[in-house]
């Protein structure tokens, strides 16, 4: 996620073993593991390496698969918005990251992790575990942060985040969905542009 392996490269478990000084199972475990989550391809006869860039098609379905689902979601959480649920998902906002002069760049991953917290903890909020589990299985925000490099990114984000965190405050469901959709809109045209380069 860091890209210190760039996508597509070739991960070898020698190599792993040799760098972190651990033996193969756990690197193969842990291997095992990045597959699962998308972020590790292992090629029968080649072995492993870093998950390839997404395709723009691949990325326009993911943001149409957000868009089905997570504005119901939003929608349903501020129904049955509790006290603590709201003051946990204030937390995991990532307002807190706002501003301080801080290079964006390198606050990115930092966002990027923060965000995904966020939207999976509105999906718990929900109430659908499939919903949940399914989006978790994209890892939409994690591929997507390779591709992106844009320094307006998480300022943004941030408003967004914030007009949601309003309409779950007010139990507002409809103010919810909308906040959602939105959100999920412009995220995705401030990222499609990685695709143009
Ligand atoms: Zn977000």
């Amino acid at each position: 996620m860091a890209l210190k392996i760039p996508p597509g490269a070739r991960i070898t478990v020698d190599n792993l073993v040799r760098e972190l000084e651990v033996s193969q199972t756990p690197i193969r475990e842990a291997l095992g593991r990045l597959e699962g989550e998308g972020l590790v391809v292992k090629t029968h006869l080649v072995g492993y390496s870093a998950a390839p860039q997404i395709t723009r098609a691949r990325f326009e379905e993911l943001y149409d698969l957000r868009l089905l689902l997570e504005p119901e979601m939003a929608g349903r959480a501020a129904s049955s918005m509790t006290e603590p649920a709201l003051k946990a998902l204030t937390g995991a906002a990532g307002v807190n990251l706002r501003g301080g002069g801080t290079d964006e760049r390198a606050r990115y991953p930092q966002f990027a992790r923060q965000d995904a917290i966020f939207h999976d903890m509105i999906l718990e909020i929900g109430g659908n575990g499939l919903v949940r589990e399914t989006l978790a299985h994209q890892h939409t925000h994690f591929h997507i942060f390779r591709l992106m490099f844009h320094a307006l990114v998480t300022e943004e984000a941030l408003d967004e985040h914030e007009a949601l965190l309003a309409a779950f405050a007010a139990r507002d469901v409809d103010a919810a969905r909308h906040a959602m959709r939105a959100h999920l809109e412009r995220s995705r045209d401030r990222l499609s542009p990685a695709f143009d380069q």
